[in-house]
């Protein structure tokens, strides 16, 4: 499955869309994964200071 983030942890910092090799996070009001181009690497996971993203 595809990396998801808990908005409510999410605090919008945008580490997460720097590090994502293949531009699959958007920042709205929080991060949000395009499912479609998320490869599961869970570079994303490691980086995000809050721990708001998890692969499930
Ligand atoms: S798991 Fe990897 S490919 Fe998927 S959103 Fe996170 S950094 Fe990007
Ligand atoms: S790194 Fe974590 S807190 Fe920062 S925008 Fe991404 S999901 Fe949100």
């Amino acid at each position: 499955m595809p990396a998801v983030v808990d908005a409510e942890l999410c605090t919008a910092c945008g580490t997460c869309v720097d590090e994502c090799p293949v531009g699959a996070i958007e920042l709205n009001d929080v991060a949000e994964v395009n499912a479609d181009l998320c490869t599961e690497c869970g570079s994303c996971v490691d980086a995000c200071p809050n721990g708001a993203i998890s692969l499930q």
